[in-house]
């Protein structure tokens, strides 16, 4: 109860602080991906705390997908900086840094940096008629099927893609399959469960109800070590475990505006941001779903945007090592 009231008093003042923003204006948070997935996810959860901890705020999910993230992200780079366009995206921010050589805008100067929202690990599965339920017998089913399978993703830089690129190089099968793009890995979800896919990596937030209910086969999970917290995920090995050396994929979210949104504005989200993570509802989701909400520097500006310059500068070997690159 106390940390309710602890809230509410919080939340008044930042209500008083209001210089007319946010006004009756929508404040839309564009998720560069289809509608159902990990990301529309988080941002469907996120916008519903912040209802709360920005009153007036009219959080809305507007989902632009398409070319890995770039075209939603492009989209909010060139928006009216007023504080009512807002980019919640993930590690695609820094692995098209370096997959994309005609980029609309520029990663660190194109955009303010509002706070970060978490961290999410990822999940290897595969459709259900796959002849394999270990980890190991997936490993060999590939080997043994080279050339034949395809592993589907969300587009050139985004996680599924990138996961499925550092995996391909840890067992050395980049030749092994085709890739097939979606506009987000709802859809892929929906093909892989249909059988028309073979194998995808995807973030825990959409794949664990489907592991859980059989429609999908997990394998494994791309943190260093086990999910040893969550219920479900916690019987199933990392990477690292199967013999990967150093593999070690979790996908950070965070929230971004257009360059040039005014300060007190972006005072005002990212207090209400941080608010927000402290929300017993959406902590509850969150873990629920495997994701773990940050409470680290990351949380400031400052600390999101020397993160993700540091994550640009480690995704850019691994891209190159895969040679994979769009234009
Ligand atoms: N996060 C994307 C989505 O929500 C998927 C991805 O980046 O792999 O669809």
């Amino acid at each position: 109860m106390k940390r309710i009231l602890v809230l509410a008093a919080a939340v008044t003042a930042l209500f008083a602080n209001a210089q007319g923003f946010p006004g009756t204006k929508p404040i839309s948070f564009v998720v560069p991906f289809a509608a159902g997935g990990p990301t529309d996810r988080v941002a469907r959860d996120l916008a519903e705390a912040m209802r709360k901890t920005l009153p007036g705020g009219n959080f809305v999910v507007e989902n632009v997908n398409g070319a890995g993230g770039t075209i939603g992200a492009t989209k909010v780079a060139k928006a009216t900086p007023d504080g009512h366009t807002l980019l919640l995206w993930h590690i695609g921010m820094a692995s098209t840094a370096g997959l994309y050589r005609k980029l609309q805008y520029k990663p660190l100067e194109d955009f303010e940096y509002l706070g970060m929202v978490n961290d999410v690990p990822m999940t290897l599965i595969g459709k259900p008629q796959l002849p394999a339920n270990t980890y190991r017998d997936f490993e060999n089913y590939i080997r043994a099927n080279s050339g034949k399978l395809n592993i589907a993703h969300a587009g050139l830089g985004s996680a599924s893609h990138l996961c499925g690129l550092m995996w391909q190089s840890a067992v050395n099968a980049k030749e092994a399959m085709t890739t097939i793009p979606f506009g987000g890995t709802a859809p892929a979800m929906t093909a892989l469960i249909g059988g028309q896919v073979d194998l995808m990596c995807d973030q825990t937030t959409n794949t664990t109800a489907q592991i859980e209910a059989g429609r999908v086969k997990g394998f494994a999970v791309t943190t260093a070590g086990r999910l040893n917290n969550h219920k479900l995920l916690k019987d199933y090995p990392s990477l690292q475990e199967m013999g990967l050396k150093g593999f070690n994929l979790t996908i950070w979210h965070g929230l971004y505006a257009p360059k040039g949104t005014p300060a007190p504005v972006l005072k005002q989200l990212n207090d209400a941001l941080k608010l927000a993570l402290k929300d017993p509802e959406f902590l509850k989701k969150q873990e629920g779903l495997g994701a773990i909400v940050v409470t680290d520097k990351r949380m400031e500006p400052e600390g999101h945007k020397a993160f993700v310059t540091a994550e640009i500068a480690k995704l850019k070997p691994v891209i190159e090592a895969a040679g994979k690159f769009a234009d």
